[in-house]
């Protein structure tokens, strides 16, 4: 059976706008993700008011497939929509409760602040949406001709991620081609998260690249890390600042800040307070601000989806302790309390951790805080995720240690706050991830096309996966956009 058609509307040529169409026959096509552009992909794909609209036929699409619910894989989903799409939204149980949340943040910054339209329109979404467990044949389309099926799989990227499998059968041939959508894939040792495991097979694989160009550190100390630099950071009573997607990568955050705390508790109740002055940071009293009623929201639901985190998490549980509703944690909803919140840090000295959205400071309240600190060597700014090409939060990362500026809403900020990094937090498998997801296979793809990454991210993929095929005498295509 030859490979199905396949065309990208997205994130083939940047990280972001993720939108692939796959045709089943000549008439019925999937969807796979629908995401927002972001950051440079905006200006790639025309003005910013226009580009996110949906600019292909949807003439027999029947379905939207979506791996997760970051908004650079769902966030057209509400043009999708408008654009007239009816078919069904085809996504794992946890991102069922997801998707509404990161929807109805969209809906609202894009198309109405209205309550009863937006009620209207997440009534839809939910009519729509059909909650697959994982590792189960989902029919999509059976006829005399095709019997099309999809079977998610864990992805341990966030919470709900999940790698899309589908399985097209010529009923009168008896030949069948598998096609796998990596969707993003996470690196080994998330927190909260369940692992994944590499496909059986495929004919075809559609594979993320956004670290294909890099190694991620020793992920087993990075709790450490955290630790050392909130530490070093804090030592002069500021704020650090931690943007980061309200979805995922938020309550990870969360997640290593309660262990963090719970260990120096432990530590203190053997020895004497004094004795841990020298420490500088009183953990077990530091505010930890969460502000952002999306990543509130988020988090809740994730306390919701217990069932769905892994061993660690769940006897941490079991032992008592609240890993995503811990003492410290403070929650800022309103957006006067958020004004509140950040004219007393910025007027007083004392130290606290702020994490907001967005993650790579495009939008959200972060911009608020940057604006207001980054002038200030009191302050820190803590990058935990991957920064994309254009984003404000890639010139913060690139001129901040060189005490450089950034330019937001049209003005520029100089930086004289500290910049911190932490790569290996990424939620993205690094290159021997990748790798491994292919050679993990018992029968490797004969074509991979690489997506969801910047071109020289692809182009190094591209040659270590083309000299993995060489040294073990097997043939592969592989296509990236620009190669
Ligand atoms: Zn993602």
């Amino acid at each position: 059976m030859s490979l199905p058609k396949l065309l990208h509307h997205g994130a083939h040529e940047g990280v972001t706008g993720s939108c692939h169409q796959l045709f089943l026959d000549a008439n019925y096509s999937v969807l796979i993700d629908c995401g927002l552009f972001q950051g440079t992909d905006v200006s790639r794909n025309g003005a910013r008011e226009h580009n996110q609209a949906i600019d292909f036929p949807l003439e027999g699409v029947r379905a939207l497939i979506i791996t997760h619910v970051h908004a650079d894989h769902v966030g057209r989903i509400p043009y999708l929509l408008a654009a007239g799409f009816k078919g069904p939204i085809l996504c794992s149980i946890p991102s069922a409760k997801l998707l509404p949340i990161v929807l109805e943040d969209a809906f609202k910054l894009t198309f109405s602040r209205d309550q009863r339209q937006v009620e209207r329109y997440i009534d839809e979404v939910q009519r729509r949406v059909v909650a697959l467990p994982y590792d189960h044949w989902f029919t999509l389309q059976r006829s005399a001709g095709l019997l099309a099926r999809v079977r998610l799989q864990r992805a341990a990227h966030m919470l709900g991620s999940a790698y899309v499998e589908l399985d097209l059968d010529d009923r009168q041939s008896q030949a069948s081609c598998r096609v796998v959508f990596s969707g993003d894939l996470g690196a080994p040792g998330a927190a909260i998260l369940k692992p994944s495991a590499a496909p059986e097979r495929a004919d075809m694989l559609i594979l993320e690249s956004t670290y294909g160009d890099r190694l991620h550190k020793d992920r087993s100390t990075r709790r450490q890390r955290l630790e050392r630099v909130v530490e070093h950071a804090l030592a002069n009573n500021g704020t650090v600042l931690i943007p980061a997607f309200s979805v995922g990568r938020t309550q990870e955050l969360l997640y290593e800040l309660e262990d963090i705390i719970h260990h120096r508790q432990l530590e203190q109740a053997v020895v004497d307070a004094p004795a841990l002055s020298h420490m500088g940071v009183d953990w077990p009293r530091l505010p930890i601000i969460l502000d952002s009623p999306l990543a509130s929201r988020f988090t809740q639901a994730y306390r919701e989806l217990k069932a769905f985190w892994n061993d660690e998490a769940q006897a941490r549980v079991d032992s008592g302790r609240r890993p995503l509703a811990f003492d410290q944690l403070i929650t800022v909803d309103s957006h006067a309390d958020h004004q509140k919140t950040l004219n007393y840090l910025v007027s007083t000295a004392r130290a606290a951790i702020v994490i907001a959205g967005s993650g790579m400071c495009t939008s959200g309240r972060i911009v608020n805080y940057l604006k207001a600190m980054l002038g200030d060597a009191r302050h820190d700014v803590l990058f935990t995720g991957y920064q994309a090409r254009g984003t404000p939060g890639q010139a913060i990362q690139r001129f901040g240690p060189r005490q450089g500026y950034v330019e937001l809403d049209g003005q520029r900020y100089s930086i004289h706050a500290g910049i911190h990094s932490i790569g290996s937090y990424s939620a993205h498998a690094d290159q021997a991830g990748l790798v491994n997801f292919v050679t993990d296979m018992n029968e490797w793809p004969g074509e991979i096309r690489l997506v969801h990454g910047e071109a020289q991210a692809r182009h190094s993929l591209k040659e270590v996966l083309a000299r993995t095929y060489a040294e073990a005498r097997r043939h592969v295509v592989i296509v990236s956009s620009d190669t």
